[in-house]
């Protein structure tokens, strides 16, 4: 089969003819309908983020039809719409039974610690196959595996409750959902905090109050909007720790702050002002658990939440039209979505 694969660090992905994916007695054969590019993806290729073994298919978004299925296999049939939990674990170690999967001692990433989606073909274990209803567009499917499913967790890690102000700080593809899904927890207020005109545009069309960073300190501002309170929860999508700091900052008395973005940075903090004082938490949250991901589907499917925003250009199975945009999300960073269309 077809496979755009990194087959050296830092340099561009290179179309390759490999076997097919060996399936196990409990795997689904999935073929590929979609693929998200996603701006980790340039973090491998770059060899800042661990890869390999090389040459390895990136690509941990995917949505794809069950072409076959293995002999012990009864939750799937062939023809199903899936989309796919790109983490793969044991399932019974104490992390696994303790709904913190991401911390299995075996979990390995698709697309990162073995074969993703920039291939025609992946074979999965089934339960990491998530049943996607005919509603929601492949390319929708592939892109809710990541950015949707990575607030989801840090909206539930932020342990948010009907009739709580929350602000994201950064509203790429991740702080759209979060607006959204904040709105379903409940939340009375969702702020959104950025510098692009045009993202602050489309988070007030979902219902945000649009805080613009470039004109101004934005704590002051959300002080200002709440009142002298703060929010609740604040969300720091951005990886850079002086906006993680303003997270912190503007929070309210017992305010938690879930920190997404990734930097290798330290982050300062005022512990007896931004943290003691008023009993405020930092939380981090990485990736999301499967049982979090067939609600999200759900949601989709409702039309409660909107990916229609999110997927801005589809590509095909071709390694320049994949190098091109890898070099597009190198520049413009997190925000540009693209997906490989089978
Ligand atoms: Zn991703
Ligand atoms: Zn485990």
């Amino acid at each position: 089969m077809r496979a755009v694969q990194l087959v050296e660090i830092g340099s561009p992905l290179q179309a390759r003819d490999v076997p097919m994916p060996p399936m196990g007695e409990n795997d689904v054969l999935v073929r590929i309908k979609a693929a998200g590019i996603c701006h980790s993806d340039v973090h491998y290729q770059l060899g800042v983020a661990p890869v390999g073994p090389l040459p390895q298919t990136l690509g941990h978004e995917i949505a794809g039809i069950v072409e076959a299925i293995g002999s012990n296999v009864t939750s799937h049939t062939v023809g199903q719409r899936v989309c796919l939990h790109y983490l793969l674990t044991c399932g019974d170690c104490a992390h696994c039974l303790s709904a913190s999967e991401q911390f299995c001692r075996d979990a390995k990433m698709i697309g990162k610690d073995c074969d993703g989606g920039y291939a025609e073909y992946i074979a999965v274990p089934a339960r990491n196959a998530v049943p996607l209803p005919d509603e929601v567009p492949f390319e929708q499917g592939a892109v809710l595996m990541c950015s949707s499913a990575t607030v989801f967790h840090a909206l539930c890690k932020a342990r948010l409750r009907a009739g709580e102000t929350v602000a994201v700080f950064g509203v790429g593809g991740l702080g759209m959902s979060a607006i959204q899904l904040a709105k379903m927890f409940g939340a009375l207020d969702v702020y959104a905090v950025d510098i692009h005109e045009q993202r602050l545009a489309m988070a007030e069309s979902y219902g945000a109050v649009p805080i613009d960073a470039s004109a101004g300190d934005p704590v002051r501002e959300l002080l200002r909007e709440s009142g002298a309170q703060g929010v609740d929860v604040a969300l720091g999508l951005v990886g850079i720790p002086e906006v993680m700091r303003q997270a912190v900052q503007a929070l309210a008395p017992r305010g938690r702050a879930v920190i997404v973005g990734i930097t290798d940075r330290l982050l300062a903090i005022d512990p007896y002002r931004e943290i003691v004082g008023r009993e405020g938490e930092i939380i981090g949250s990485s990736d999301h658990l499967l049982q979090e991901l067939p609600v999200l589907v759900e949601f989709v499917r409702q039309g409660r939440l909107d990916l229609s925003h999110i997927v801005t250009q589809a590509i095909p199975l071709a390694a320049d039209a994949v190098n091109r945009t890898l070099e597009r999300l190198k520049e413009f960073g997190p925000g540009v979505r693209c997906v490989i269309e089978a």
